[in-house]
């Protein structure tokens, strides 16, 4: 037939399909959710075009059925979305849309592919549309363009190096995908089956989906519920909906406004941290719909780049329908969406605090990072940010987190400063020169060990008016010094020091003359030490390292 074009998959492509193949039989059944996923993908950009009034040749009710042929052995999964013209069929379906699984392939090694590859690439990145083959020994597209005037094209591919394209008469305009299921890959020929498994992943989707004519999940905008009717397993199934993964939500929150921008929102925070694992940096997670229609997923810049861990939904009707990119970053309307938002999930995660902390410090443990983060970069939030700060501190055990808060709380009412000490571990820190002093007048201090702390207490500078004093700091030298005369007055005979005036100074003449420029002077400390001598700085810590950095000296 000349009508039937042929054509070759790309290099990556084959080599997806080919760990595709091997993938465990456990994970298969994701299979459903990506080409469901695809469905209200399609379906939410039709429903978009509708709403703002452009020309579509459809007015099909907006769902997906899927249905199953147990004598012909094909699941067909079918939507009335905006399907695809031939070009879009070709550029769509025949090269990997998923930059992370791309990235991945193309690292690997020709004929490298083993199950451990399978597993990563299905799990992590998910491989869209393919993932049929994982359970179809050959699939049909059959789909039509919404674009007034678009022909109906059929896809055809067995999945191991080539498809076919063609016209197709009497397709209506929507995507119908209809796959031969494989021996080994029955059990998703009975509906109870597909039922549990669209339950499982796909039960939030916006849209009606049936099974052999019987709908299956809730279709409902949960963001539009009142909170008290969402229940915790709700939460869990739209967090894990929302997010794309298995993990659970830490805390949630649901949050509606009417003026002066109208808002309604779930919003989560996850349990586990992908970035600690290592893995690539975490993208924004929070959609944006404007009265249920989808209008930018994953929207970047509604949230300050440090709370891209948050996930979930905002609904707002002030949006306009047509967000480009621009005014995604710098319209009105969403520059006060994201003052609100923020400013309400710092509140939210504060609230938290108070209300356990316990949990709340494990959650820290794992999500610190980023309060550092925005400590250091979200200028306009920092104060309320800071108070979500947790450090260990002299006064408790190692592991055991306080607020600044509680420090200046409990701070005698003449100590002027908040006291910290980065070191690279607890015992470096309690066994300082530097730490003495302050351990034997009995004033609290902060003991920093994570890489950022350093930087976060010089953005940071002061904390409800107390400024942020390191103990190795030319400032916490003259608080000591202020100590001793203190201490001295009320009983002369201390003279803080082991040496005779002499011999103070035959010591100091002899470290200026031998270690030359590096002194700036010597000083006869009236402290009481266990130490015979300490260094002190002139500069701040985070000055000291970043001259350090700056001179390409590498400690
Ligand atoms: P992703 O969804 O991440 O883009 P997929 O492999 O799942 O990757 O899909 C590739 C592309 O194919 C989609 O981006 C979309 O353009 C197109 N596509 C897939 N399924 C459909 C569908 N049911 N209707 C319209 N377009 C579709
Ligand atoms: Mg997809």
């Amino acid at each position: 037939d000349a009508s039937v074009e042929k054509h070759e998959f790309k290099a990556e492509t084959k080599k997806l399909l080919h760990i595709v193949a091997h993938s465990l039989y456990s994970q298969r059944e994701v299979f459903v959710r990506e080409l469901i996923s695809n469905s209200s993908d399609a379906l939410e950009k039709l429903r978009h075009l509708q709403a703002t009034s452009q020309d579509v040749n459809t007015d099909a009710s907006l769902e997906v059925s899927i249905s199953v042929d147990e004598d012909a052995k094909t699941i067909t999964f079918c939507d009335s979305g905006i399907g695809m013209t031939a070009d879009e069929l070709k550029d769509n379906l025949g090269t990997i849309a998923r930059s992370g699984s791309k990235a991945y392939i193309e690292k690997m090694k020709d004929g490298a592919e083993t199950k451990d590859m399978a597993n990563t690439i299905v799990g992590q990145f998910g491989v869209g549309f393919y993932s049929a083959f994982m359970v179809g020994d050959k699939i049909a597209v059959y789909t039509r363009s919404a674009t007034p005037g678009s022909a109906g094209y059929c896809w055809e591919s067995d999945g191991l190096g080539s498809y076919t394209l063609s016209k197709a008469e009497d397709i209506p305009v929507g995507t119908k995908i209809v796959i031969s299921v494989k021996d080994d890959a029955k059990e998703f020929l009975e509906d109870g089956k597909l039922k549990e498994v669209i339950k499982k992943y796909s039960n939030f989707v916006g849209f009606p989906i049936s099974v052999n004519g019987e709908k299956v999940n809730t279709v409902e905008a949960l963001w539009t519920k009142d909170k008290n009717s969402i229940t915790d397993e709700d939460h869990t199934n739209f967090f894990q909906f929302v997010s794309q993964t298995l993990d659970n939500p830490m805390y949630h929150l649901v949050y509606k406004a009417d003026g002066p921008i109208s808002i309604r929102s779930i919003l989560y925070a996850p349990t586990r941290n992908p970035e600690a694992a290592g893995f690539e940096r975490v993208k924004p997670g929070v959609s944006l719909y404007s009265r249920k229609v989808l209008i930018m997923p994953n929207a970047p810049g509604l949230l300050p780049e440090w709370l891209r861990f948050v996930q979930g939904v905002v609904d707002s009707e002030d949006l306009p329908l047509n967000l480009s990119r621009e005014l995604l970053q710098n319209g009105p309307v969403i520059m006060r969406l994201k003052s609100i938002i923020t400013s309400r999930i710092i509140k939210w995660l504060q609230e938290e605090a108070k209300r356990d902390a316990k949990k709340y410090d494990e959650f820290y443990k794992t999500f610190g990072s980023f309060f550092k983060e925005g400590t250091c970069q979200d200028a306009a939030n920092q104060k309320e940010i800071s108070k979500l700060l947790r450090f260990e501190t002299s006064s408790k055990e190692a592991g055991q987190l306080i607020s600044l808060d509680e420090y200046v709380e409990r701070m005698p009412s003449d100590q002027e400063h908040i006291y910290y000490f980065c070191t690279p571990n607890r015992t470096v820190g309690t066994e300082s020169p530097y730490y003495e002093p302050f351990k034997q007048h009995g004033a609290e201090v902060l003991f920093l060990h994570h890489a950022l702390d350093e930087f976060v207490m010089a953005r940071l500078l002061e904390f409800k008016g107390k400024r942020l004093v390191s103990v190795d700091s030319k400032e916490a030298s003259s608080v000591l010094e202020k100590w001793n005369k203190a201490a001295q007055a009320e009983s002369p005979e201390s003279t803080g020091t082991a040496l005779t005036t002499e011999q103070a100074n035959e010591l100091t003449a002899w470290l200026l003359t031998n270690m030359g420029p590096s002194i700036k002077e010597v000083k006869v400390a009236e402290r009481y030490m266990t130490y015979p001598a300490i260094v002190t700085d002139f500069e701040s810590p985070a000055v000291r390292k970043m001259m350090k950095m700056m001179a390409g000296d590498s400690e």
